[in-house]
């Protein structure tokens, strides 16, 4: 059916049509009242009303530690995590994006085998929002990379296929759905960053050390971030011959980070914020052929000193200091 809407009346008989797919997460809160992706037990526990979760979806296809290597006897074997079926009901554009820049990282020329595992097993439903103060992309947009898209309407959703498997769940569905004709939609984001000042981004700018006199290294930033996925391998052997060889999320702003063979490239904070910026939105953006932030706000929401980097991104000399 073309112009598929759904009345808000039905949307708990279409989140059980999901459960088909696979089990099913969405945004909820946790007891101590942070938004969250998890399991949906009830659709009372559903809250469409958020603007970003903590932790981003990538926690999903890259988890913060998994074992990938499991070896002894002689033999070894993988071990990444076996994936079940997964939907994901209600993801924003903004983390839609930063999943596809991270199919970008792992699915490229060598495909990490747990990432591809886990994808090729996730349903994506992604849902229209309104930003906030903390966002930086400039408007609410509709992102593609989905399998289903959810726009708001007068009394339910819009929705919008963009894959085999969202036409595959809207047919299951079709009894739920009504036809109604569907409003213009709006454009896709672009790179959500604007560029930045050249002259700024290698210098001792004050502005650098306005931000690492108060950064206190936590990495909250990166670790909230829905593209960032800097982790290390660690080795674990055992007495008896065998061990495991684990991976797990790494941070640029810790101070391990930059240590090569006895050396830190980045010991100052000053030096890891810096990389961070330069890394993310000069380095991998043209890279990748898509921008690395796409603009959840996360990063200045969940900075504890407030740091702001969109300061980064407007002329220096329009920056106090
Ligand atoms: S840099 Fe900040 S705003 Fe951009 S994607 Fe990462 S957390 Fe979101
Ligand atoms: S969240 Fe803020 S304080 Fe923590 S590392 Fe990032 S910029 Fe520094």
């Amino acid at each position: 059916m073309a112009n598929n809407f759904l009345k808000i009346s039905r949307l708990d008989q279409f989140l059980e049509t999901l459960r088909l797919f696979g089990e099913l997460h969405a945004p909820t809160v946790s007891e101590s009242g942070v938004h969250r992706f998890s399991p949906l037990e009830d659709p009372d526990e559903l809250h469409l009303d958020y603007r970003r979760t903590q932790i981003p979806p990538k926690k999903y296809l890259f988890p913060f530690r998994e074992e990938i290597l499991h070896y002894g006897g002689g033999g070894y074997r993988e071990g990444h995590s076996s994936a079940g079926d997964l939907v994901i009901f209600g993801v924003h554009s903004c983390d839609l994006e930063g999943i596809a820049y991270l199919d970008r990282v792992f699915l490229a020329d060598r495909p990490d085998p747990g990432y591809a595992a886990r994808r090729s097993r996730l349903t994506l439903v992604g849902i229209a929002c309104e930003p906030d103060d903390f966002c930086f992309c400039t408007a609410a947009t509709e992102s593609a990379s989905c399998d289903l898209f959810l726009s708001a309407g007068q009394d339910g959703y819009h929705i919008t296929s963009y894959s085999a498997r969202g036409s595959a769940l809207l047919s299951a569905a079709d009894h739920l759905l009504e036809e109604r004709a569907a409003q213009p939609s709006p454009a896709i984001s672009g790179p959500c960053y604007p560029a930045q000042d050249p002259e700024l981004r290698f210098s001792d700018h004050p502005l650098w050390q306005k931000f690492a006199s108060t950064c206190v290294s936590c990495g909250a930033c990166s670790v909230c971030c829905p593209t960032c996925y800097c982790f290390d391998v660690r080795e674990y052997p055992t007495l008896s011959g065998g061990g495991t060889r684990i991976r797990e999320w790494d941070n640029c702003l810790f101070a391990t980070h930059g240590e090569v063979a006895g050396a830190n490239f980045r010991p100052d904070r000053l030096d890891r914020l810096r990389y961070r910026f330069l890394h993310k939105y000069c380095g991998f953006t043209p890279l990748q052929g898509m921008s690395s932030c796409v603009g959840c706000g996360r990063c200045k929401e969940f900075c504890p000193v407030d740091i702001d980097l969109r300061e980064l991104t407007v002329a220096p000399e329009k920056v106090e200091p």
